[in-house]
């Protein structure tokens, strides 16, 4: 969707049905603004349910104070206006309470979001505001302070979190990234120490953004499996962001046409909805004219060349596989029969090795091997078909999260080689060869 052709209200309705749907606000809690170009600000009303709101329920209060709508303003006016004041290059801001960042709020801690490159990318430096009263002049100046200082994204102490963007999208995705960002801290802290990106790690995926040689593209050539392919990948990358595999800013997918063309996702990509038109055709190493592909476009390219049989290939950060990928952990799938089955022995690869060790990736991801974690960058997986890719994708999250949620009652209990060796039998699985047998001691419960 355009956001940029909506009017304010309609955007902001929409973007608080999201929060609210992704369960990042409560009834009650949270508000949206935007500051237009005649200094007017649109901004969602105090006291109006969350879950229900639309677009007549916008306020809007005027460049010179007069308030026009069916309520009063949010009751957390008084900030946004002082934001505005100190900030002339933002015109949106989103203030809510959701828990990751509420559990900061409280542990008065502030995330570093070096921990992956777009929560860096869309973030940078968060800073902490201390306490106000809500709604007081007081609690505005605070955060106004932080805001003038050359903060974008502001954690309140004992309260929430706020973020300013150019555009209202610009705000929801520093929000929403923000939010991730600290829910993978929360999970990964239950398992080891995360790690963070290095200045040269950042350049290194800065640098990624290299030029790629163009092709007419002609629509009028376009196959039923090219369209059909179009269409399936639109409605998996937005039921990844439905089940929480994908998020606004992060999650590749790309599927295979033929030995010589491939279609991936667009970078930049609001993942919440794709159009089949938006995806990127590749041809032979080249681009569909006019278009974007995503940064990873390389790395499935090498894997398509090295691997004939694999259909689709996906890139993504849910919450609970990158808590391992920032521990530099790979996810146990001696779990439960359909993890070792479907998903196999998952890899663990350096954060370098998408940028300049292809080589090293497609010897590690085959169909034998069909995911590996990327130490701060997500999981990558490879399947025959789109549904096969997803399918692997969703069992390996699912394994990350079992995974952690035993910690806290002894850790889990790993299937013996034995049972292994049974599923490899009965499924006619066929052994891993490129990728070295998981070292024995990791098949151990951490503790009974
Ligand atoms: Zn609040």
């Amino acid at each position: 969707m355009r956001y940029e052709y909506l009017h304010p209200r309609d955007e902001l309705v929409l973007t608080m049905q999201r929060i609210y749907r992704y369960k990042m606000t409560t009834t009650s809690g949270g508000n949206l603004s935007i500051l237009d170009e005649n200094g007017d600000m649109w901004i969602t009303p105090t006291g109006v349910d969350k879950g229900t709101l639309t677009p007549n329920d916008i306020v809007c209060v005027r460049a010179d104070g007069r308030v026009e709508g069916l309520h009063q303003p949010s009751s957390e006016y008084p900030f946004h206006k002082a934001i505005y004041a100190v900030r002339r290059d933002l015109r949106a801001v989103v203030h809510a309470h959701p828990m990751a960042l509420v559990a900061f709020s409280i542990a008065h801690k502030v995330p570093d979001t070096r921990l992956f490159h777009q929560a860096w990318r869309s973030n940078g430096t968060v800073a902490f505001a201390p306490y106000g009263t809500p709604g007081s002049e007081d609690l505005g100046n605070k955060i106004a302070q932080k805001y003038a200082e050359g903060f974008d994204s502001v954690i309140l102490e004992n309260h929430g979190v706020c973020c300013g963007g150019a555009t209202l999208q610009d705000a929801f995705q520093k929000f929403e990234t923000l939010e991730v960002c600290c829910k993978v801290l929360i999970k990964a802290h239950t398992i080891g120490e995360p790690k963070y990106l290095t200045d040269q790690q950042l350049q290194l995926q800065s640098k990624s953004d290299s030029p790629i040689e163009s092709f007419e593209y002609d629509p009028t050539m376009m196959t039923i499996r090219e369209k059909d392919l179009r269409n399936q990948l639109c409605k998996f990358v937005e039921r990844g962001y439905r089940q929480g595999l994908l998020t606004t800013t992060t999650g590749t997918f790309s599927a295979r046409i033929d030995s010589e063309k491939f279609l991936i996702t667009p970078y930049p990509l609001d993942r919440h909805s794709v159009l089949p038109e938006e995806l990127v055709m590749i041809r032979k190493g080249k681009k569909e004219f006019g278009k974007h592909p995503s940064r990873a476009v390389f790395s499935h390219q090498a894997i398509y060349d090295a691997q004939p049989t694999v259909g689709a290939v996906i890139n993504a950060c849910p919450i609970n596989a990158m808590a391992f990928a920032v521990c530099h952990r790979t996810i146990d799938t001696y779990t439960i029969p359909e993890s070792y089955v479907f998903v196999r022995e998952v890899g663990l690869l350096p954060f370098e090795t998408v940028f300049n060790d292809l080589a090293t990736l497609t010897r590690a991801l085959t169909p034998q091997s069909p995911a590996t974690v990327l130490c701060n960058n997500g999981v990558m997986v490879a399947g025959e078909s789109v549904l096969a890719a997803f399918d692997k994708l969703e069992v390996l999250e699912h394994s990350a999260e079992a995974v952690l949620d035993a910690q806290p009652i002894g850790g889990h209990v790993a299937m013996s080689q034995q049972i292994i060796d049974d599923l490899i039998e009965t499924f006619h699985l066929g052994r891993p060869s490129s990728q070295p047998a998981v070292p024995r001691a990791r098949r151990k419960p951490r503790s009974r």
